[in-house]
């Protein structure tokens, strides 16, 4: 008897563009959920062969902590079961669903992946943010920023020679000082802050004799606003700029920086500041081609315009998520920050919400649960706020402090790598610490 052939609906593609704190969260659970299942094919697109956990760049690029926790995404794509593609994104074609990526080329400008477009069903962009210049002259060429893992490792080979330089004479100095300019006290200013002091230190106990001296490294933070942290309560401020200046951080606030020349940071009242190593960290903004996406409506910071739902403005196959995503948060009659804990949330919510599309069922709005926020300033010390029902806010600092800001990173490493991998790597990490230099002078 001749059999009716009945066509079985070939399972939706999903792509997900950036493989950060939400994309990589996200295809991890996608892959868990559809994927193994064969109910979607799931694909992860990143400019980057690896992944690290953003909030810790700063402990990377002072050397305190070594580059030993970057998850490769080509074995993770593996392990998990979903497609990896190494590109640069760089359009939508939404007529015919195809996100274009550009070609990604090695350092010696041999191409590796080719200029190629990706059809999808539905399409979550999740590309993270850069640092904001905020258009001021001579940033782009004379400042260091914290973006990126590459942008890590490159600051911190310039501390090391940097370093190396002072005590072999090899860098002349005015006033046998070496001096480091931090510009912005948001989180990552103030953070970057406390582990260069950190690092200094090693340092003076490794071999760079000329730091021994007490003033011999001056670390400056300089703040356009009248408090660090601005975004933060006032009493954590406070306490935290306390720190910082126990650490001999020189924190200046109300300095607004006007121009950045070679070796010199000019304040906007006409002070000049030498300084021997600048980095950027006055604040964020979205990637210079979510502005260039046609159609799509762009809101604060150039993050593109989302609904309750994460879908864009502009077409409702099209999510965005995380630092680059523009969602309202009604709660303050504002848009939500761009943090790591929003980041999370949005992915676990993005996982239903696709379930939800695929079945045809109605989606839901993403509500923002504030936890609080911890800032790291030193190896061993915290401060923040803990928020939640049950305890209304509290303020922490220290020891407790410090393992609540740790947790947060396990728990990123718990949905992407699973709990068992995830407590042998904290176990294993831990152990090797004891071992291992407390520097990276390599
Ligand atoms: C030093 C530092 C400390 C921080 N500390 C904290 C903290 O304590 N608490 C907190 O809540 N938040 C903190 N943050 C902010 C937090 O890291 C971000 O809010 C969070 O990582 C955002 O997640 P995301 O997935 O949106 O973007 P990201 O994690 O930045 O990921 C974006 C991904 O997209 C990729 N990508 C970008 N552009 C393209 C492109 N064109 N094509 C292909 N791929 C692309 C990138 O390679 C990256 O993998 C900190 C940030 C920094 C830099």
């Amino acid at each position: 008897m001749p059999q009716t052939s009945q066509q079985t609906p070939k399972p939706p593609r999903i792509v997900i563009v950036g493989a950060g704190t939400a994309g990589l969260n996200l295809a991890t659970r996608l892959s868990r959920r559809l994927g193994h299942a064969g109910k979607a094919e799931i694909t992860l697109v990143d400019e980057n062969l690896s992944h690290m956990w953003k909030p810790s760049l700063h402990e990377f690029a002072a050397g305190t902590k070594g580059f030993d926790e970057e998850i490769s995404l080509l074995e993770h794509s593996h392990r998990n079961e979903y497609n990896f593609r190494l590109g640069r994104f760089v359009g939508i074609d939404r007529e015919k669903r195809l996100v274009q990526l550009q070609a990604v080329n090695d350092p010696a400008n041999r191409p590796l992946a080719p200029k190629r477009a990706l059809p999808y069903d539905i399409l979550v962009l999740a590309i993270g943010s850069r640092s904001n210049d905020f258009g001021t002259p001579g940033v782009a060429e004379h400042c260091m920023m914290l973006d990126t893992p590459s942008q890590a490792k490159r600051l911190q080979a310039e501390l090391l020679n940097l370093f190396l330089r002072f005590q072999t004479g090899a860098l002349c100095t005015s006033n046998d000082k070496l001096e480091l300019t931090i510009i912005g006290a948001g989180a990552t200013g103030v953070e970057l802050a406390a582990e260069l002091r950190e690092a200094a230190g090693q340092f003076a106990r490794n071999g760079i004799h000329k730091v021994r001296r007490p003033d011999a490294v001056t670390i400056r933070v300089l703040e356009a606003a009248p408090r660090v942290l601005g975004a933060l309560p006032e009493n954590i401020s406070a306490k935290v700029e306390r720190h910082l200046r126990e650490l001999h951080i020189d924190v200046q606030t109300g300095a607004k920086v006007a121009r950045i020349e070679p070796g010199a940071v000019h304040l906007a009242d006409g002070t000049v500041l030498s300084s021997n190593l600048t980095v950027w960290a006055a604040g964020v903004r979205a990637p210079e081609v979510v502005g260039q996406l046609e159609g799509f409506e762009t809101g604060s910071l150039g993050r593109l315009k989302v609904r309750p739902t994460l879908q864009t403005l502009a077409d409702d196959r099209i999510y965005a998520l995380g630092d680059c995503a523009d969602c309202p948060w009604p709660a303050k009659e504002s848009s939500l920050p761009p943090r790591a804990q929003v980041a999370t949330q949005q992915a676990e919510f993005m996982e239903r919400q696709i379930l939800a599309q695929i079945a045809g069922k109605p989606l839901k709005e993403f509500s923002y649960a504030d936890h609080g926020s911890l800032v790291a300033i030193s190896n061993e010390g915290a401060v923040g706020s803990l928020m939640g029902k049950a305890i209304g806010t509290i303020t922490i600092e220290g020891w407790l402090a410090r393992r609540a800001y740790r947790s947060l990173h396990f728990l990123h490493r718990k949905s992407v790598l699973g709990t068992w991998r995830a407590t042998l790597g904290a176990l294993l990490g831990g152990a090797s610490s004891r071992i291992r230099p407390k520097l990276k002078l390599h």
